[in-house]
């Protein structure tokens, strides 16, 4: 992306040329038109000035990475206005009229700061060209012919700064945009994550985080352990007490949990009234304990529908599986949790059925 930072790099370069180019017509290098040059002091001490001008502009754009218009900056480029001055001077004493250099001058200083006010060197030039109008005493041009000379500097800088600024507006507004849309693509990703109901992460998301977590710990060699919860007789819920009654038992159900578990460990919604939890780094001893915790602060949850206090106890199936064989499927792995689940159904509901899976 065209990035401001890449723009003033661009007019920095462009200043930088325009400086080498000074110099190598200083030097007599660019073109044998102007053989005629000869060594004057001013010319010596300008190409000299320009030297350390060059190296000073190269260090500090491709060595410091300095792009910042700041006073120091300012006051450098006002000094290379006045050796340009006084070098027209010198040429105007000999009756060559070179001030059209004070044009190039305009236009790179109008779109290094065009953010600024590209007036200012507009006015500092034609200060320039004024005493060199004054002092050199060759020019025989008309008060009106400074007049427009004036004008035109003005006209210049006010022609290659306006644009450009409305461009910097442009390219602030699209930035503006970027960021929103990132922000609505970050928001959108968030709730594909997430369920509508509970807050808790969904279905989609709980396969994603333990297929990572699965390839994270075959890599770094630790446990996890997987927990399937489901509801005992949701539907009779739903049937006694409503549809919405149940919506909201979901949704005491995932605060519980919520509350219940560490920072670490991961809730999903798995499905209707099913719920996963993955506890990372944890065997399983600890993951029963821990399940007991939850499956015991349901219970004594105080599920409130209509004013009255309903039971509700979940059943769990939980296991632990060992990083350290990357044949393992996960998916048969979330099975034999499932298959635990139905065992902690079958044997009565209101309990925690686990297994080691890999010894
Ligand atoms: P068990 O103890 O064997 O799990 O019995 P159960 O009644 O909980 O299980 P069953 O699978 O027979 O019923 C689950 C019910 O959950 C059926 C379905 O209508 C209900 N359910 C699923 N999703 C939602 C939901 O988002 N909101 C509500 N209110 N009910 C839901
Ligand atoms: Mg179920
Ligand atoms: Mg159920």
């Amino acid at each position: 992306m065209f990035t401001a930072q890449r723009e003033a790099k661009l007019f920095e370069e462009l200043y930088l040329s325009f400086l080498i180019i000074q110099l190598l017509f200083l030097l007599n290098v660019i073109s044998p038109m102007f053989s005629k040059f000869q060594f004057k002091p001013i010319a010596i001490v300008y190409s000299l000035y320009l030297v350390v001008r060059i190296g000073l502009r190269i260090r500090s754009l491709y060595f410091l990475h300095k792009l910042s218009l700041d006073l120091y900056n300012t006051l450098w480029t006002l000094s290379d206005g006045l050796f340009l001055t006084l070098y027209i001077f010198s040429e105007a004493q000999s009756g060559a009229h070179m001030h059209e250099l004070f044009y190039p001058f305009i236009i790179i200083q109008s779109m290094r700061f065009h953010q600024q006010q590209a007036w200012k060197f507009s006015f500092f030039v034609s200060l320039c060209y004024g005493l060199v109008v004054l002092f050199s005493g060759s020019y025989t041009i008309t008060i009106m012919g400074h007049l427009v000379t004036v004008v035109l500097f003005f006209g210049t800088a006010i022609l290659i700064s306006l644009p450009l600024r409305e461009l910097a507006v442009l390219r602030v507004e699209k930035e503006d945009m970027m960021d929103a849309l990132k922000a609505k693509n970050a928001e959108l990703e968030d709730l594909a994550r997430t369920d509508y109901l509970t807050s808790l992460s969904n279905h989609q998301s709980f396969h994603t985080y333990i297929k990572r977590l699965k390839k994270l710990a075959d890599d770094q060699e630790f446990s996890f352990s997987v927990t399937l919860i489901d509801i005992d007789n949701f539907k009779r819920i739903n049937d006694t007490y409503g549809h919405l009654a149940g919506d909201h038992v979901l949704k005491e159900i995932s605060q519980v949990l919520k509350s219940a578990i560490r920072q670490t460990d991961f809730a999903a919604r798995y499905g209707g009234e099913e719920f996963a939890i993955i506890f990372p780094k944890t065997e399983i001893h600890t993951s029963v304990v821990l399940c007991e915790r939850i499956r015991s602060a349901v219970e004594s949850h105080k599920f409130l529908v209509d004013g009255q206090c309903i039971p509700v106890t979940i059943s769990l199936g939980t296991a632990t599986y060992h990083g350290n064989d990357p044949q393992e499927r996960i998916l048969e792995f979330i099975h034999d949790v499932d298959t635990l689940l139905y065992q902690a159904k079958h044997n009565g509901k209101n309990q925690v059925q686990f297994k080691k899976i890999i010894a």
